[in-house]
């Protein structure tokens, strides 16, 4: 009776709302509003207004004839249609039916006051290089989770029916009492294992054939997580609504969280990169440059100035060579390169006249023999600083403790004067 085509009212706002195109299939529906239904609860804190408006828009685009009939003669005419009174439903119920755990037989009234249990939030590590960090990538993962089962809109039965369970008497819960002594018990409350927690049981011949009475059956699916530019380790990444599915829930989040493994040659400190570099004496001294592959595989070539030394532990910096900033990627930290020198061990006398010859002469030379008469002999020894600062502590809390303890005993000395 009716017909597509010819546009002669406001007929596209429904598709604005869900966000899809006029030509939307119907799994493009359920998921553009599975999505925005799930950020939009106002349960999660979102705007009930939008909420109404992505369930009013749902309800209509999901039933052929209204869709037709809001395509060819738009919102008003749908109203009209639908006969005074009527209107739309309750966008709770719409929420609630389309999850599966709506109960279109049970009070009729407005189920606003009701809440719904979220569904938990399935957190998964995700382990990026450094690399991944530098230049962003997309992962595709495969997942297995829960969905309402399709066939039977998670009622668990062919008929929708159900009974309660006899387990539990329809409560969910059982109560289990343990003696623990005399006179002494312990009341346990746990889940009912009969019905897992749901209070009803589906008849054996009523259950429904695809997903065995169980509500939900697994699916496999394939999420693409794109890792920007710049995200940092611990960042998470959230796919709304995508955990396991049940009735009556609101379906929780997957998070990935990000774990950046270890990087050989970079450590990342905020939008900055760090390295280390050892010179040997004579690049400190006369100059050096050396190849830097990048996280993106570019070479760089870092060289010093002529005539520059490098001393030990001295660092520079490479601006725009660090990190990307995240969500500014055109924007880089710095590279700061950290020096050691790597000195010689020992030199032998022809070496030491030829360093003589070249470099400014020893003051420590300039001594006289008067001087050096007054003086007595000392040995230089090698030691590891840490080790021996280490020693030095525990000697000073040894020394305290003691300490301590005599204090103590003066304390008490004293008391016994007074
Ligand atoms: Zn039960
Ligand atoms: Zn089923």
């Amino acid at each position: 009776m009716f017909r597509r085509g010819a546009k002669k009212s406001d007929n596209t706002k429904y598709y604005d709302v869900l966000g899809v195109s006029k030509d939307a299939t119907q799994e493009d529906l359920k998921k553009a509003y599975r999505k925005a239904a799930i950020k939009n609860h106002p349960d999660k804190g979102g705007d009930p207004e939008k909420f109404k408006e992505l369930a009013q828009a749902y309800e209509v685009l999901s039933d052929p004839e209204k869709r037709e009939i809001y395509d060819q003669y738009g919102e008003d005419a749908l109203k009209e249609g639908m006969g005074g009174g009527g209107g739309m439903h309750d966008p709770f119920d719409i929420f609630q039916s389309f999850f599966g755990g709506g109960n279109p037989f049970g009070g009729g009234g407005s189920s606003r006051g009701r809440r719904q249990r979220r569904g938990e939030d399935v957190v998964h590590p995700l382990k990026v290089s450094l690399e991944d960090l530098y230049i962003g990538i997309s992962k595709k993962l495969s997942l297995s989770r829960n969905v309402i089962c399709s066939k039977c809109n998670g009622k668990g039965s062919k008929s929708g029916n159900s009974m309660k369970c006899s387990g539990c008497q329809g409560s969910g819960m059982k109560v289990t009492i343990r003696q623990l002594g005399p006179g002494m018990i312990q009341q346990m409350q746990h889940p009912c294992n009969e019905c897992k927690g749901t209070g009803e049981s589906i008849n054996e011949k009523d259950r429904c054939p695809l997903c065995k009475g169980e509500k939900v059956v697994q699916e496999k699916k394939v999420l693409e997580v794109i890792v920007e530019k710049g995200m940092q380790n611990g960042q998470k990444i959230t796919f709304p609504g995508e955990a396991d599915e049940a009735p009556d829930t609101i379906t929780g989040d997957i998070v990935f969280v990000l774990q950046q493994k270890e990087h050989p040659k970079f450590k990342r400190k905020g939008d900055d990169l760090f390295m280390e570099h050892t010179l040997s004496l004579v690049e400190a001294l006369c100059g050096f440059r050396f190849i830097l592959t990048h996280l993106d595989g570019r070479q760089l070539l870092i060289k010093s100035d002529p005539g520059e030394v490098v001393k030990p532990d001295q660092f520079k910096a490479i601006n725009d060579e660090g990190m990307p900033v995240y969500q500014r990627a055109f924007m880089k930290g710095k590279l700061y390169i950290h020096f050691t020198v790597d000195f010689p061990d020992s030199l032998d006398p022809d070496q030491i006249k030829a360093l003589q010859a070249v470099l400014p002469p020893r003051p420590s030379m300039q001594l006289s023999d008067m001087e050096l008469d007054e003086c007595e002999e000392t040995t230089l020894h090698d030691v590891n600083m840490e080790e021996e600062m280490r020693r030095k502590q525990a000697q000073a809390q040894e020394a305290y403790d003691e300490d301590e303890d005599m204090r103590g005993g003066g304390q008490r000395v004293q008391c016994a004067q007074q």
